[in-house]
């Protein structure tokens, strides 16, 4: 028999239980979440923590460096991974595909689907739709214990679609 694991909140950190997607909200959420954890609400952690929940496009470490420097020229590439790990660590953040060298950070707090575009490499959030149960199965106590299951769909996006000039776009779209 397998585990029924709905798409409800209690499978992700408490941290992460807004399901807000506005980055005001999101913010709200840092700054209660750093003083539940006591951990201290510098500049330089709002500021990368900003660039990932202001961002939907599931940056990875030194797309965010790049972005963050422009506000804080001081800050290092080190700063921000330390800075992007502990975010992570706090619930606050979480990280997209393989944990190898090209982690990618995720600052949309809500229970959503991934689209992964095999062409450009863009990871696009969706939203689940109604009450979407997922099949666990009994062989996940193999390997760990389940906190959070996400889709990932893969495909090509459609600006990728576009720019091949395919008609076959979902909304009709002919060219
Ligand atoms: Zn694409
Ligand atoms: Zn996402």
């Amino acid at each position: 028999m397998s585990e029924q694991l709905l798409w409800s909140s209690h499978y992700y950190l408490s941290a992460m239980d807004t399901c807000a997607s506005n980055q005001p909200d999101r913010l709200r959420n840092f700054e209660a979440v750093c003083k539940r954890a006591r951990v201290r609400m510098t500049f330089q952690r709002m500021a990368v923590f900003q660039e990932v929940a202001g961002n939907d496009e599931h940056p990875d470490a030194e797309a965010v460096y790049l972005s963050v420097r422009r506000q804080i020229p001081t800050i290092s590439l080190d700063t921000v991974y330390r800075t992007l790990w502990l975010l992570k660590s706090l619930g606050l953040i979480s990280t997209v595909g393989a944990p190898r060298e090209k982690t990618r950070f995720d600052g949309n707090p809500a229970e959503h689907h991934h689209f992964l575009c095999t062409v450009c490499g863009r990871i696009q959030d969706m939203q689940p739709q109604g009450s979407y149960t997922l099949e666990i199965p009994e062989s996940v106590k193999d390997v760990g214990r389940v906190e959070r299951a996400r889709i990932e769909f893969q495909g090509t996006c459609l600006e990728c679609l576009k720019l091949k000039g395919d008609g076959d776009v979902s909304h009709g779209s002919t060219s």
